[in-house]
């Protein structure tokens, strides 16, 4: 499994509030592997967000913007806080965020909703509904109803105001992004669920004409079947497990993705990944970051679980580095601390004991040092 430290580039992007208190942990996996010599990395650190903003008065530098298109992947905490909430909308540390994925084109978000059996009963359904549970949602990020024209509030010669959205997909938007939900099916169980409104939009037919042609032509292996948003948003609650890869825009992406993220229990346990398009040598420009925020009620007070950055970097190994026994690795660690009852205050039971951010990343180390 030893495979030298050289050529992975890592950029490490805290961010603010519980950001830098979980990447910490994070950083003791990857230092963990670099001194077990299961994997090297070069690891970079920068800021992102209100502490960039504090350092250089822009919420993301192009000096870290340039290292993040030049790293392998970035690992990003989470931005955001009240200290900055009253600066220009330009300037806001969310816009770090945002900036880093229109310029590195991450137009694929994968959000996996993985339910540990230890946690099943953290979930707001029915145990027996979620054990197990392990489906993944691609959301596509850069198009779609939030970026398309026209968009605004216009006057009407009436006086009255109308607001305008407008949701535009080309055949290549869809095509890319079908294509990264049949390859990661080909790594699961075989099956892409598309996800529209096709009955009510013109675009929502265009998805499925693209995804059809696309699984015809080059992902014949791969099963795929249509489904329509609402129905999609009824059968997560009723029977999740149906699902293995569902493929959706971004509007969709979005609302069921967050749907699917409570069947699991917590926001705590959520990573998440966004890629942009591979290039010739199948290199793509990537971002792993938990699906939270920088929940300012909680920094700097040890107790948030830092699980979700954890998982985030599993992510990575496994789909900018080809690791996936490495992933596994970090993975089972993560599974084997939830199992022994370790459990920082979001996923605790009511009257149970409740372990610090650093506990946390204490059992996950031992975990590792157990199985490597
Ligand atoms: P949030 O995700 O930060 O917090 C929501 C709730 O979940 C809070 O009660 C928080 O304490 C809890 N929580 C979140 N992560 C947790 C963890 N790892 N462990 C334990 N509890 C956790 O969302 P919010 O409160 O709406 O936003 C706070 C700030 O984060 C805002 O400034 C917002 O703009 C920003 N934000 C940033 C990102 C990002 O960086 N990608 C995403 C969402 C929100």
């Amino acid at each position: 499994m030893t495979r030298g430290g050289a050529g992975r580039k890592l950029l490490v992007l805290a961010g603010d509030g519980i950001g830098p208190e979980i990447m910490r942990q994070a950083m003791r996996v990857i230092e963990f592997f670099d001194r077990r010599r299961v994997a090297g990395f070069e690891v970079d650190e920068g800021l992102v967000g209100g502490a960039a903003y504090d350092a250089s008065g822009v919420p993301l530098t192009d000096e870290t913007l340039a290292h993040a298109l030049a790293s392998d992947a970035v690992l990003f905490g989470a931005v955001g806080g009240p200290k900055w909430d009253a600066l220009p909308f330009e300037l806001r540390p969310e816009r770090g965020i945002l900036r880093l994925r229109k310029e590195m084109d991450l137009f694929a978000n994968l959000r996996p909703a993985v339910v540990f059996d230890a946690l099943a009963e953290a979930s707001s359904l029915k145990t027996e509904l979620v054990a197990g549970l392990d489906l993944m949602i691609v959301r596509e990020l850069t198009g779609g109803i939030y970026f398309g024209a026209p968009r605004g509030v216009e006057t009407l010669a009436d006086g009255s105001r109308r607001g305008i959205n407008t949701e535009v997909y080309s055949e290549s938007e869809i095509e890319r992004v079908a294509r990264v939900a049949f390859d990661l099916a080909r790594k699961r169980r075989g099956r892409v669920c598309e996800v529209d409104k096709a009955n009510v939009m013109e675009s929502g037919g265009l998805w499925r004409e693209v995804t059809q042609r696309v699984c015809e032509t080059d992902y014949r292996d791969v099963e795929l079947s249509f489904m329509y948003a609402d129905n999609c948003a009824m059968q997560l609650v009723r029977n999740p497990k149906q699902f293995d890869v569902i493929v959706t825009s971004n509007l969709f992406g979005d609302i069921l993705s967050d749907c699917a993220a409570m069947l699991t229990g917590s926001l705590g346990m959520l990573p998440s990944a966004s890629l942009g398009a591979p290039g010739a040598a199948g290199e793509r420009n990537a971002l792993y970051e938990p699906v939270h925020g920088s929940a300012p009620d909680i920094a700097g007070k040890d107790v948030a679980n830092p699980l979700a950055c954890i998982l985030s970097f599993a992510m990575m190994l496994r789909y900018s580095f080809d690791m996936a026994e490495e992933a596994e690795l970090v993975e089972n660690a993560v599974r084997g601390a939830l199992a022994a009852g370790v459990r920082t205050g979001d996923i605790a039971q009511p009257n149970t004991a409740r372990v610090s951010t650093r506990a946390m990343g204490d059992a996950v180390l031992h975990e590792l040092e157990t199985a490597v």
